[in-house]
């Protein structure tokens, strides 16, 4: 890098609530922000100083943001990596890289690189042909899941088979088996990787779901579990990132199982959900960390400096189109409340709209008071 950072050009394909909340600690610390994304108003337009309007697949598109940053980075897994994978090839610079974003992208090679590695993951099998499927299912006990080997996100392409009667409406898609775990918790935990090979750890988030959608609506942190785990699950993320030669911030997310085992789910090669309470909570964000890891700056410290709880703000059922968010001034009268909204400007059901984060020193009273914050909120469309 240059010998004044900050005259660096970013550039991120995506311009959702990732994006935005990289581009708003990028913009504070005086980086310059070009961002890619199909959508003009999109969240992160709001703080880029540029936009480039097209697709995360359009090869043109890829190639004018890459041009035009001094490094470039991403806030979804679904982009064209062949096109990075030219544009490294080239000389330019993308973190974490497309190769890394290859095996993500696919779990089949995601997992096969943990297991390798040993690190301690579910028991799996990849799934070659539907016609295979029946015969793969002898090698698990019901109920099993099925996941898509590629393009799911938010328990989308996760199905759970739970008995050969279900096999019908299994998906034809490239898949993988999993046993299914009937985990005590889900933690996540945050990574990040500079291009320096330093290393930070934050600390370990419980997530739970919205069984509606699979999707995680509640994340605490610290995880309200024993010091040894702790300590046990943050060695095993760190591994994570450093078998993939990961630059930038990554989320870990693994099941503690209720005899006390540890296994990863999965990797997520950017900032994640489970870390946006790193906002509040911690001395330096995931978002502000993940900018240092890939511009060459000295790590920032990922200390907890309260307890905290962030809330998921889902598109209600039955509700699609113009957002409005109710419950503002109610939500906002308890102390501790922080509110994010993205800016999206169309609510659909389970979409994520923003979220809110609560810190208190009590980790107890901080889920009260999320919990009463969330009851007041709604995303609702007057159409
Ligand atoms: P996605 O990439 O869509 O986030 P995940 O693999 O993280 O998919 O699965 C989504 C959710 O499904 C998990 O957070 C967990 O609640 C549940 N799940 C996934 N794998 C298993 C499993 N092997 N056993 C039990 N539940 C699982």
């Amino acid at each position: 890098m240059k010998t004044n950072p900050l005259s660096i050009k970013i550039g991120i394909i995506g311009g959702g609530q990732l994006a935005k909340m990289m581009a708003q600690e990028a913009k504070r610390m005086g980086f310059y922000i070009q961002i890619l994304d199909p959508t003009p108003d999109c969240p992160a337009s709001q703080f880029a100083d540029r936009q480039i309007v097209g697709d995360f697949y359009n090869e043109e598109k890829i190639k004018e943001i890459v041009f035009a940053s001094a490094v470039t980075t991403y806030d979804i897994e679904h982009i064209n990596t062949n096109a990075l994978k030219t544009l490294v090839a080239q000389g330019h610079v993308i973190y974490p890289s497309p190769s890394l974003l290859e095996i993500i992208q696919d779990k089949s090679k995601q997992k096969e690189i943990l297991k390798r590695a040993g690190i301690p993951i579910p028991k799996y099998k990849k799934v070659n042909n539907p016609k295979s499927l029946a015969f793969s299912l002898k090698e698990f006990n019901f109920p099993v899941v099925q996941k898509a080997r590629k393009g799911g996100y938010d328990g989308r392409g996760v199905f759970v088979i739970q008995d050969i009667h279900d096999i019908g409406k299994a998906t034809k898609t490239e898949s993988i088996l999993e046993e299914f775990i009937d985990f005590e918790k889900e933690l996540a935990v945050m990574v990040a990787r500079s291009v320096n090979s330093e290393i930070r750890c934050y600390p370990v988030a419980e997530m739970t779901f919205d069984k509606r959608a699979n999707i995680c609506d509640r994340v605490i942190a610290p995880a309200r579990i024993p010091k040894g785990v702790q300590e046990e699950v943050r060695e095993i993320a760190q591994k994570c990132v450093e078998v993939l030669d990961g630059i930038g911030i990554f989320g870990i997310e693994m099941f503690l199982t209720r005899d006390g085992k540890i296994l990863v789910n999965e990797i997520a090669p950017r900032p994640h959900n489970s870390g946006h309470y790193t906002i509040e909570a911690c001395v330096t964000s995931q978002f502000e960390q993940h900018i240092r890891a890939i511009t060459g700056l000295p790590l920032g410290s990922p200390e907890l400096l309260s307890s905290a709880v962030m809330m998921n703000i889902l598109g209600e059922e039955g509700c699609e189109g113009p957002a409005i968010l109710k419950g503002i001034e109610r939500a906002l009268s308890i102390p501790g409340v922080s509110l994010h909204f993205y800016g999206k400007n169309i609510t659909k059901p389970f979409r994520k709209m923003g979220h809110i984060t609560v810190v208190d020193r009590d980790i107890e009273r901080a889920i009260e008071k999320a919990e009463k914050a969330k009851s007041f909120l709604r995303v609702i469309t007057n159409e």
